[in-house]
């Protein structure tokens, strides 16, 4: 019996979490559960769940709760949800918390010297210069959730630091895929929130749209791997089922391929090295199954080709991208700028951060902080 430490539990990756802990309940038990502020589904989720710690960490809606079961010990505020992520009886804390908090409860699950199965990108792209040094220094193993990044763990026999000539990241390309470069001026907020394979929170989903996302991945990759800007390529594979692959020295590469279920990263992160049952990413290749590959015109995709400057650039570049690419999507979402403004905004800030070596969670909030006003501003210039 392994047990969990879910923080993030209303989120897509951390509902999906909750699917696998109760198909397999003598194999995972959560047993310390955070959330933001979603408190009407996080009050279900206690019910159904019963942790022994529970938090949400926006006080006012902690206060909102009315029922929590007899062995749940449930609080309220920003520490007691950080609390969650170095619970002592956690053998495994999942970070699924979305944006750049989820950096903090990372950072502290890895103090704790708790295994980190890691969904939350920020934490790589904006902490990478410091959360693997740490983890390293605290001996903490990463298991990583992110689909392309679990399948090049798993092509390298779950050993982060074994060697490879190239990995190879597949990328959907988006609702926009097929648009015209012209016609994306005046895609909508609906449009993009279809994604043509997989089904995530709104956030991800336009940045998959705009390849932020993959761009962000890129980083990942570096900084989880070890690897070289220039040993990482990304390819456009429209069916979503070779999840990412491995190029070996000899010129060998090996694949990864299922349906598109997150459910797959997410058990595999917390059961690993053992593979446990798991319904729905099976392949029928008793059926046509035709795979695609398409190389990734990066002249498309600006956000793409800022992302991975940004990475090679490295410091705290990442991390003020990462902040305006938040804010940026969100005013897409209510409709204040275009969707190709948030190139726009992301690019602006990111000419305007004064890089430095990242240092410290502290150094990383202020710039965080900042690259959010700027792009604030950006966006009452262009609405
Ligand atoms: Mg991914």
């Amino acid at each position: 019996m392994k047990n969990i430490a879910l923080i993030g539990s209303t989120g897509s990756i951390g509902r999906q979490t909750i699917e696998v802990a109760l198909e397999n309940p003598d194999k995972f038990k959560i047993v310390a559960m955070a959330a933001d502020s979603s408190y009407a589904l996080f009050e279900k989720q206690l019910a159904l769940i019963k942790p022994e710690y529970a938090a949400l960490a926006d006080s006012a809606a902690a206060e909102k709760i009315a029922e929590v079961p007899a062995e749940t010990k449930f609080c309220g505020g920003k520490s007691a949800a950080l609390a969650a992520a170095s619970y002592e009886k956690a053998d495994v804390v999942l970070v699924a918390a979305g944006g750049f908090a989820g950096l903090k409860y990372s950072a502290a699950a890895i103090n704790a010297g708790k295994t980190l199965a890691l969904a939350n990108k920020e934490t790589l792209v904006c902490g990478g210069d410091f959360i693997i040094p740490l983890a390293k220094s605290k001996g903490v193993a990463i298991m990583p959730v992110d689909s392309e990044h679990s399948a090049i763990w798993q092509c390298l026999g779950f050993d982060l630091g074994a060697p490879f000539r190239r990995l190879i990241i597949t990328a959907s390309g988006g609702a926009f895929r097929d648009l015209e470069q012209k016609e994306l001026e005046n895609v909508t907020p609906q449009m993009a929130l279809k994604h043509p394979t997989w089904n995530m929170g709104a956030k991800i989903t336009i940045d998959s749209a705009t390849l932020l996302n993959k761009g962000f991945e890129v980083i990942e990759a570096h900084h989880l791997f070890g690897a070289d800007y220039d040993k990482i390529t990304a390819v456009l594979h429209p069916q979503s089922i070779v999840h990412s692959m491995v190029e070996f020295s000899d010129g060998a590469v090996l694949a990864q391929l299922s349906c598109p279920t997150m459910k797959l990263p997410i058990q595999l992160a917390l059961s690993c090295p053992v593979r446990e049952r798991l319904k729905g990413a099976e392949l029928d290749f008793t059926k046509l199954l035709s795979l695609e590959f398409r190389p990734l015109e990066e002249g498309r995709y600006p956000c793409f080709s800022l992302a991975k400057a940004c990475g090679r650039a490295g410091g705290t570049l990442p991390c003020a991208l990462n902040a305006a690419g938040e804010v940026a999507v969100r005013a897409f979402l209510s409709e204040k700028i275009k969707f190709t403004d948030i190139f726009r905004v992301a690019d602006g800030v990111v000419q305007s951060e004064n890089r430095q070596s990242v240092r410290s969670l502290e150094q990383l909030t202020e710039v965080d902080r900042s690259a959010r006003l700027r792009a604030e501003e950006l966006i009452s210039k262009l609405a």
